[in-house]
This record gives C-alpha cells, structure tokens and sequence, in this order.
C-alpha cells in the first residue's frame, strides 16, 4: 500500500508494551505494522486497533526470516517473553527471540535503511553489584542460573546491535526498560504486581517471595512508552535506562496493594526465587540529560489505573 506517512515495524505489538507503542505511534500519525506470534502477547491487545487502515498485524515468529513489503522508516524490536515464569517455562524460544530475532531484524534495518531500536531490560545488570544502575555498569549475571536465558539473549542482543551499528552503519537505539506497569499487563502473568492486585481482588493470600525487602522501582507504561519514543527520534545510539527512579520494597508494593484495593488478604511469604535481584533502580541521568525525559505519573495514579482493569479483567474470568 503507498503511503506518505511513515512507516514503523513493531514486533511484540500484541503484548504489553508492544500495544501501547501500537497506540502511541498510530496517535503520532505513523502507519503500523505490527507482528506477534502470539506467545505470550493477545490480541484483546490490539483489536481496537483492526477497524483502522493505518494498522496492519502480521502473526509471524521473527525467528524466522522476517518479510515486510514496502518502505520501513523504523522498526522497534519488542518481541520476547519476559515475565520471569514466562522464560522459565519458554527458554529456548526466549533465547531465540533475543539472538535469531534480533539478528532477522537488524538485517531487515540494513535492507530498509530504517532505524532501529531493540528493547533491552535491567536484568543486563543481574543482581546488581552497583547502587543505582548507570548505563555504564556491566552487570553481575550468572549465565547458566534460570534468568540467564533472558539475561544472555539481551545481553547478545546489544551486543549484535552494536555490530550492525559498527560494522553496517546502521542506526540503531537500545533501551533498556526498567520494570513497567499498567493496563494490559496479564493477569497471570507471574510478575509481582499482576499477581498482588489479581489476589487482592479475589481476598486470595498475597505471596511475597523471601522476606519482601528486596527493591525494585516501578514506572507506568505510558512514561515507558515516552521515553521509547523520545531515544528513537534522539541521535544516541549506546544504551539508555528508561525506568522510574522512586524505589520501594516489594513488601511496600504490597501493603500500597493491600490499602487501595481494601482487600480482606492477608500477606504470605513463600521462598524467593534462584538469583531474585536484591535491588534494581535506574540512575536515569542518560535519558533525562539526553532525552529531556523523566516519568510523569506517579505510583498513586499508576497503580489506581492498573487496578480499574485489573478489576474488569477479573471480573470476566468468572
Ligand atoms: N514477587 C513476589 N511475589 C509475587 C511475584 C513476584 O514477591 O507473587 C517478587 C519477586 O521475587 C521479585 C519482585 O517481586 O523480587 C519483582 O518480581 P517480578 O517478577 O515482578 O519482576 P522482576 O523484577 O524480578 O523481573
């Protein structure tokens, strides 16, 4: 189809982040192609988006050769499971999607001449060592432990961006997301807050894995999305952390839970999974400096939003 508009890949479209990307550029007045081979991503995701001409959904798994016809100015690699229990029960294909994917497009920018930008993840610095985590921090990975198939695949994943960088000149961005919340995440999805508010709902106990003082800091999708957004359209190419800096302990997040919702659960704790990170919050300095980006919305709002679908999602499972 000819087109004056640009023209943007999003892969991962139908899953969490992938969709409200769907959303925001559509909103920004590009044409979106997005592709999911719906492993973990749903199309309830994106089904409000099918009435549109400027939308187009390809099921394709871009492990394998990836084939779009026409222009491409951007593509923006989301694909991947990546909720802990996810890539525990899926590693090989979360190994796959990392390396084999990333590898499809990148090939797939240098043929277009789009600029890319690949998702990378906080769990590149493991269980962290140093306090925040700047871009310039290698990390503390183990790879051979359950999250090393996640962790090694994004680790490869900028690595081989870089490469093409390097070695083709193409124009590459990689973000790396810190933990985001927010509408559209799947209820059983296994990730903390999913599984806290989906309890809380039903008044089912509240499982805090270890004893909760572990930290993780927690930015809402949409100031996710901006800054996503805001790296593509910057001229920097090494990594950038995009996450909110405003750290609490699990047992906190579970207690905000616990007081919005008024749930009648009570709090449980169970083992903490092999190499949980003890603590995870961003030094954001990169991408406020160079992006002129820091997250708006504030956990209260966040969690009140997340919550309202939350309710509905729960709702019509009975
Ligand atoms: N967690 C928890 N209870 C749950 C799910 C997760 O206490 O029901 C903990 C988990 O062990 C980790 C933190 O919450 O320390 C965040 O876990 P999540 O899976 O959300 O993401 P991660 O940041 O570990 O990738």
């Amino acid at each position: 189809m000819k087109t004056d508009k640009q023209r943007v890949l999003i892969t991962g479209a139908a899953g969490f982040i992938g969709s409200h990307l769907c959303d925001r550029f559509l909103a920004e007045g590009f044409e979106v192609i997005g592709m999911d081979n719906l492993l973990t991503g749903s199309m309830d995701n994106i089904s409000h988006l099918f009435p549109r001409d400027d939308f187009h959904f390809y099921h394709h798994d871009v492990t394998k050769f990836v084939h779009v016809p026409g222009k491409l100015d951007y593509i923006l690699h989301f694909a991947s499971p990546a909720s802990p229990i996810d890539y525990l029960k899926m590693p090989i294909q979360t190994l796959k999607v990392g390396s084999l994917g990333t590898h499809n497009l990148l090939g797939l920018a240098n043929a277009k001449k789009a600029r890319i930008l690949v998702a990378s993840t906080s769990e590149v610095y493991g269980d962290p060592l140093v306090h925040p985590q700047a871009e310039e921090y290698w990390g503390n990975v183990n790879p051979v432990g359950p999250r090393g198939v996640y962790d090694e695949a994004k680790r490869f994943l900028e690595a081989m961006t870089m490469a093409y960088h390097n070695f083709h000149g193409v124009e590459t961005r990689i973000v790396r997301i810190f933990n985001t919340y927010g509408p559209r995440m799947r209820l059983f999805d296994g990730r903390a807050l999913p599984n806290f508010l989906r309890q809380a709902i039903k008044d089912e106990p509240i499982t805090i894995y270890g004893d909760g003082q572990q930290t993780r800091s927690f930015c809402y999708v949409s100031d996710t999305v901006d800054g996503i957004f805001r790296l593509l359209m910057s001229d920097y190419h090494l990594p950038v952390n995009v996450g909110n800096p405003v750290e609490i302990t699990i047992k906190q997040l579970a207690e905000e839970v616990v007081s919005l919702t008024d749930t009648r659960s009570e709090l449980v704790f169970e083992d903490l999974p092999t190499d949980d990170p003890k603590k995870r919050r961003p030094d954001i300095s990169k991408a406020q400096e160079l992006l002129s980006w820091s997250p708006q919305v504030t956990r209260a709002e966040g969690l009140r939003k997340t919550y309202d679908y939350f309710k509905e999602a729960v709702g019509k499972l009975s």
